[in-house]
Parts: structure tokens; sequence; C-alpha cells
């Protein structure tokens, strides 16, 4: 099966992501090609370094290429202090340089905090993504944030550090507990919802192949590899652009908070795809898309078995007051004025700065069940 290759274009900064099935056994040769004579520290967590770890390592000493393992527990409070400590000290004793590489060998969770510590050792060394959940091949992977989360809330400490190399093999996906794949799935959709309609209809048409694997992966990877890719080299730090990559995030980290990160309720990708809903039906609400559209999106979060409302979410729920305090908090706040992610249409979004709070509490009591 072919490889495709996605650049991300930021000047002398530019790197590739390679998209295809058997790229962590070539691991070894597309490091040494770009990076010759480098050693490595491998970060990874138990769940996927008991499938993928061994063929990596194996890969890597083909080519000549030293590595150590540093594997940590799996899940978000992996993202803390304690493990950057863990994940910087094994780096220091392995004696690695600044010319040296640290290669993530995980999700959005090993990611995040690998490429943190790359991005301080040494004050900054090479970085290589190695994303194994459809999240972080498609999404967290691209793009150079990083960081760990804090008692004041998530992702709170960081460092932008782009990677040298992302290679995200589809074939690991396998693995991948089909849940966690659902909800990968609601990024890639959401590509598709913010600028590129013809995308979306793409996907209406190719779920089921995006699923079973195969070349339709490979392609809808790929589109979404581009789409970051392209926001990205036009809004490295965000002060644009970039947050239309927000699109279903702000009602989705409410709804994360509010069921308190609690992963049986509700994993991130599953409050995005009902924040895209609510952010399609809030447009409608206002008169700036059509019911049609949102209706156009419900239907196929819900033919791919993503939740696409908030009754589809176990539990209690807080009430419209409470989860609109939940959005005061979220960080895309500025002086009161609420930024929201809405859209004239599928693959129309665009940034509000301006929307009031009472049109959004309005709205959350029309919405929540009971
Ligand atoms: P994760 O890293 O916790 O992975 C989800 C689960 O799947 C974990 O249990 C993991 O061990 C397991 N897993 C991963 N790959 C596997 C495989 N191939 N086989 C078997 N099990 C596998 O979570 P995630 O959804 O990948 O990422 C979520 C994190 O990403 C959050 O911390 C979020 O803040 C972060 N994120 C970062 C960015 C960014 O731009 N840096 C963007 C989006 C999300
Ligand atoms: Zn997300």
């Amino acid at each position: 099966m072919s490889i495709e290759t996605v650049a991300v274009r930021l000047g002398d900064r530019t790197y590739d992501i390679l998209i295809g099935a058997g790229l962590v056994a070539r691991a070894g040769e597309e490091i040494s090609k770009r990076l010759p004579g480098i050693r490595t520290a491998i970060v990874t967590d138990a769940n996927v370094a008991g499938s993928h770890l061994a063929p990596l390592v194996a890969s890597l000493d083909r080519s000549g290429i030293a590595s150590t393992v540093i594997a940590l527990p799996p899940g978000e409070k992996t993202k803390s202090f304690d493990a950057l400590q863990v994940v910087v000290d094994g780096i220091l004793a392995a004696r690695l340089e600044r010319g040296d590489a640290v290669i993530a060998l995980g999700g959005g969770v090993i990611g995040d905090l690998a490429g943190f510590a790359a991005g301080i050792v040494r004050r900054g060394m090479r970085f290589v993504q190695m994303p194994t959940s459809l999240l972080a091949q498609v999404d967290s992977s691209v793009g150079g944030k990083t960081g760990i989360n804090s008692d004041h809330g998530k992702n709170l400490v960081g460092v932008f550090h782009q990677p040298q190399l992302v290679l995200a093999d589809t074939e690991v996906l396998d693995t991948l507990p089909a849940r966690e794949f659902t909800a990968g799935y609601a990024e890639i959709a959401k590509y598709g919802l913010i600028d590129r309609p013809d995308f979306f209809a793409w996907l209406e048409k190719n779920w089921q192949e995006i699923f079973a694997g195969g070349p339709a992966r490979v392609q809808a990877i790929a589109e979404s590899c581009r789409a970051k890719a392209d926001v990205v080299a036009r809004d490295e730090y965000e002060t644009g652009d970039r947050a239309l990559l927000n699109l279903g995030h702000t009602f989705g980290h409410a709804l994360e908070a509010a069921t308190g990160y609690d992963s049986q309720r509700l994993v991130h990708g599953e409050g995005v795809a009902i924040g895209m809903a609510l952010a399609h039906r809030f447009s409608s609400r206002l008169n700036l898309c059509s019911m049609d559209d949102a209706l156009r999106v419900e239907a196929h979060l819900s033919a791919v078995g993503l939740p696409w409302r908030m009754s589809d979410i176990p539990g209690a729920l807080p009430d419209a007051d409470r989860l609109l305090a939940y959005i005061a908090q979220d960080k895309k706040v500025s002086r009161g004025a609420l930024t929201f992610i809405l859209t004239h249409g599928v693959g129309k979004a665009f940034i509000a700065r301006d929307v009031a709070s009472s049109e959004v509490l309005l709205f959350l009591k029309e919405n929540l069940p009971g």
C-alpha cells in the first residue's frame, strides 16, 4: 500500500507527515534518512508498548539508531508534572544531546507529554511523533502544541515545539479500541465542517470504508493532516485562524468538565461530536445557517455511531446555568464576550467573537434533556 506525504510548511522548520501502513517497521529507515547519526528516547504507554514497541525498537536497531525506552501508565493523568519529570530524567540519564531525538509512540497524551519534554530538555531537542490513536494521527501530532495539565485546568502548561517528522502508521489503529477510533473520527468530520464541504460529502459516502481500514482510511487521515497543516502554516501560534480548529470544542470542553472528565461517560471526541452538532443547531437558531445543515450534521454523526445530543451522555448533567459557567471558564473567553466557532452551513465555519451569553443560556435550556 502506498504512503501519503503531507508537508507542514513552516519555513526552515518545514516537516513531513508520512501516512500509511507499515511505518513502524520502516521507522528506522525514515528517521535515519532525515536525521542521520542520532540516538533516541522512545516515550510510550503500557497499552501501546504491548503491541507496537518491539517492532519499533527492532526497526531502529536495523538502521543503527540506539534507543532507550520510557514507558508510562496510560491515561490523561499521565499529562502531569510527575510524569514529565520521569521523562526528562529518563532522557538525561540516557545522556542524549540536543541533536538527538525524543520519539513519542502513543496517543495524544504521550505526544503532548513527550513533545513538551523534547521542547525543554537542553532547551529543545529534536522530536519525532509516531501517533497511534486516530485522534493523534489527524490532530494532536500535527502543529506543535505540547504540554501537560495542571490542577487549574487542562493543557495549561506547555510550549510550541514542532516535530522534525510525523510517522502515522495506519495499521497500528487496528489495536485501538473501537470507541477510541469512533471518537477520533469526530475530528476528521470537523475538518470537513470547518471549510471542506466536498470532503464532508465524501465522508458521508465513504465512512464505512474508513472504519474498515484500507485506502479510504489513509485518504481520510491524509486529507485531515492537510487541513490541519494549512491552518498551522497560516497561524502557528493561534493569534487568528487557528481558532477555527476549535469548532465544537467550546460546548465539548464544557461537557467534558461537566462530566468530571470521566471517560466512562464521555471521551474528548464524543464531546466534540456533540459540540459540533450543537454549534450547527445554535447557528441555525441564530439564523446563520439552515436547519437542514444542522440536521445533516446530526445525521452523519449519528450514522457513524457518535453521540450528537446532550441526552446521549449517560447520567445526569448540570443545569443550563452551570453549563454556561463551564463555557465561560473555557479559555476562549475575552473580556466577558463569549467566542464561539459558528457556521453559515456545512464547510462555512467562522469565528464569532461577540456571542451574548443570554443567547447561549436560552439555547442550552432548550436543548438540555428533561
Ligand atoms: P490517549 O493518548 O489517552 O489514547 C487513548 C487510549 O488509547 C489510551 O488508553 C491509549 O493507551 C490507547 N491507545 C493509543 N493508541 C493505541 C493503539 N494503537 N492500540 C491500543 N491502544 C491504544 O488519548 P488520545 O485520544 O490519543 O489523545 C487525547 C489527548 O490529546 C488529550 O490529552 C488532548 O488534550 C490531547 N490533544 C492535543 C492536541 C494538540 O494539538 N497537541 C490536539 C488534540 C488533543
Ligand atoms: Zn479536539
